[in-house]
């Protein structure tokens, strides 16, 4: 497999692009190949090569890659024009359809990207509760923004530091964090804080370190806590949000929090961000309340023209059942290639996501810290030298597509058989 062209573009990318990047998990050491386009299944990079693709632009792209029928929305609002800075029919509809879908949204505002939507909702409960802090799963990933960009602290009660340089130590004294699947950490440190938490942000299934599953009854006693406190429980669902089931996890699990963030799917891969909950919550932002969020991007026609399709293929082709079947059957091969091998690794994961953690099964961000994650960049590169590309990482999430077939799949656990032994 050559990757000249990749090899050389890198060396100039990287004189105009930090890293030669446009987001940071893209650099692949020691450059990640450039891609020319994909379609279905498959991402081709422009050397010619072709691979069949898991990371699937990290979420977003469920019925993989350029689906016919989101393309022929994307086409038809373009014929619109694309950006009008007014409202439109079309975020009306879509909102009415994702509070359809969603109990816990009576209201929402559309915005541009998921980090927008975890940052505009935690000043929404914020502005809503009159309260400072919030509390954050530990390797819980919420998006680029200061609050959330804390390093994972060691205890529970760990005041928060900030994970980047620029992040002033004071932007993120009031973002708190406890271990994931420990009802015990979260109860403590509301009940120590408790005149000042304004909400829990939590990913239900951690996606950014995982898939890591909630264990037995955590996240409905994380609602039970929460709900005792006055703790606007919010879920962030940029990732299982239309994944887990078209209500997400909220729906998979049967919780209902106060507050929900979306995005990835619902853009069918244009940009979008989604933050809804409660109607007295929601009606706290601007222009109806006095929290103050707004965006020139915000409902974006063909983002929410495409929305809308996805949808409509999701319902109608029946995704989460077939796709969630997918998963069980290509998981419970994966874990007899690893039994057969003897490995001592685990395979994860829920719906259609899925992840092989070299290392025990992890509850939580420090037992994931402890799986190989050297010996896991030496598997990707095998995986994409036998034309499988997996999310470059072993602290990202894999996906299935309703685009991947049933050779696509053979074809891939051969691979992962090959390159485990
Ligand atoms: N929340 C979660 C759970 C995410 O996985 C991500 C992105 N991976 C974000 C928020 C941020 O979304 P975006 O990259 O669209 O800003």
């Amino acid at each position: 497999m050559s990757l000249d062209k990749s090899r050389e573009l890198y060396k100039k990318a990287r004189t105009l692009l930090p890293g030669g990047v446009s987001s940071p998990v893209r650099a692949i050491k020691p450059y990640p190949f450039y891609t020319e386009s994909a379609s279905g299944s498959k991402i081709k990079d422009i050397d010619g090569n072709e691979y069949i693709d898991y990371c699937l632009a990290y979420g977003p792209n469920i019925l993989g890659h350029a689906h016919p029928r989101l393309k022929a929305a994307i086409i038809a609002q373009l014929e619109k024009g694309w950006l009008y800075g007014t409202p439109t029919e079309l975020e009306v509809r879509l909102a009415e359809r994702i509070a359809g879908i969603y109990p816990s949204i009576d209201m929402l505002r559309f915005v541009s990207t998921g980090t927008e939507a975890t940052m505009s909702a935690l000043r929404a409960a914020r502005g809503f509760t009159g309260r400072n802090k919030f509390i954050k799963i530990e390797g819980g990933f919420h998006g680029a923004h200061d609050a959330a960009l804390v390093q994972a602290g060691s205890g529970a009660t760990t005041l928060g530091k900030p994970d980047s340089l620029g992040v002033p130590a004071d932007f993120t004294k009031h973002t708190l964090q406890v271990p994931f699947n420990d009802i015990e950490a979260l109860t403590d440190v509301i009940e120590r804080n408790k005149e000042d938490v304004a909400a829990l942000i939590m990913e239900p299934v951690l996606g950014n370190i995982g898939p890591v599953l909630p264990e037995g009854d955590y996240l409905r006693d994380v609602r039970e806590v929460t709900e005792e406190n006055d703790v606007v429980l919010i879920f962030d669902e940029v990732i299982t949000g239309f994944r887990l089931a078209m209500g997400g996890a909220q729906e998979y699990y049967g919780v209902t929090p106060d507050m929900t963030t979306l995005g990835k799917i619902i853009g069918g891969g244009l940009p979008i961000g989604v933050f809804g909950g409660k109607r007295e919550i929601i009606e706290m932002i601007a222009p109806s309340g006095g929290v103050y969020q707004a965006g020139t991007f915000s409902g974006s026609p063909a983002s929410v023209a495409t929305g809308l399709a996805v949808l409509d293929v999701l319902e109608e082709e029946d995704v989460h059942r077939r796709l969630n079947a997918t998963g069980d059957m290509f998981r419970g091969r994966l874990m007899e290639i690893v039994a057969d091998l003897g490995l001592d690794y685990s395979v994860c994961g829920i719906s259609s996501m899925f992840k092989i953690f070299f290392g025990d099964r992890p509850l939580n961000y420090s037992e994931v810290l402890r799986c190989d994650k050297e010996g896991y960049l030496g598997f990707f590169f095998r995986m994409l030298d036998s034309g499988v590309f997996l999310p470059p990482s072993q602290f990202e999430t894999n996906f299935l597509s309703t685009a991947h077939s049933e050779e696509d799949i053979e074809r891939t656990l051969a691979a992962y058989e090959a390159n485990l032994k």
